[in-house]
């Protein structure tokens, strides 16, 4: 049974047609890095499947899972990266469906909060002020964020936009660590293509309309991908 579905999708701005005639799905455990050029559709189709923008036409189908039950990692802002809070705050903004109505947070959510920092190695960091960390600092703890909503499907919208390489590298291989390990389903958008597509089981590319959708290694052998990736090597040191 797939993941989720998309049958068709339509979704027009104003008059603006911004995803055409969309369809793919996904099982269990892939891998979707979804690439194309800027204004293509990608964080459209992200915010769609989220429910925060409405379709036209078409439709999404998730298996047995409600739209509190994604973690989401969005677009980074230059306001959001001086949220002035700690990281434990910022991460427990994540457990709020969790917690229900209640003035403060239970000790079984903030155990959660405290295991996904863990997982993503950012445990030391929990009394820290959330300004005050590094560009990859902060996507690690934006990650704990969302998988206290989820332990199936991530979905991130350039995760390592603003990122070193090295915090880049880092990133990737923790994504990957989440996908293989905690056999989490990741959606995942990058205009850092080489990298992201080698590690991704399969790849959407947009140009509003499906150009490809397919498997990676069917991806990097189809003319669409050998002429958007272009011949240069992939220069991550992450998994491939
Ligand atoms: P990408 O993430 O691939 O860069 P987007 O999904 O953000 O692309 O945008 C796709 C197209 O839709 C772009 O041309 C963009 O200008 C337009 N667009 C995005 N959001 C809105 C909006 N809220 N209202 C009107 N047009 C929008
Ligand atoms: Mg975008």
């Amino acid at each position: 049974m797939a993941v989720v579905s998309v049958k068709n999708l339509c979704v027009v701005y104003d008059g603006f047609e911004a995803i055409q005639d969309l369809s793919f799905s996904l099982e269990d455990g892939d891998y979707l890095c979804v690439v194309g050029e800027n204004g293509s559709g990608k964080s459209t189709l992200i915010k769609t499947l989220l429910g925060l923008v409405k379709q036209n036409s078409g439709e999404i189908i998730y298996d047995n899972l409600k739209s509190a039950q994604i973690g989401y990692m969005p677009q980074q802002t230059a306001i959001q990266r001086d949220f002035p809070a700690s990281v434990m705050e910022v991460v427990l903004t994540g457990c709020l469906k969790l917690n229900g109505r209640l003035p403060f947070f239970k000790k079984s959510v903030k155990e959660l909060a405290k295991k996904n920092l863990e997982k993503v190695g950012a445990l030391a960091l929990a009394d820290k002020c959330y300004g005050e960390l590094s560009g990859g600092q902060q996507q690690r703890v934006l990650l704990a964020r969302a998988l206290c909503s989820t332990e199936k499907l991530l979905i991130l919208d350039e995760p390592v936009a603003n990122l070193d390489p090295k915090a880049t590298n880092e990133l990737y291989d923790l994504i990957l660590k989440l996908n293989k390990e905690q056999k989490i389903t990741v959606i995942m958008v990058s205009h850092d293509i080489r990298c992201a597509v080698l590690q991704a089981s399969k790849v959407l590319h947009l140009d509003k309309t499906p150009v490809f959708f397919g498997t990676t290694s069917d991806y990097i052998n189809s003319p669409e991908g050998r002429k958007f990736l272009g011949h240069e090597h992939c220069l991550c040191g992450g998994e491939s």
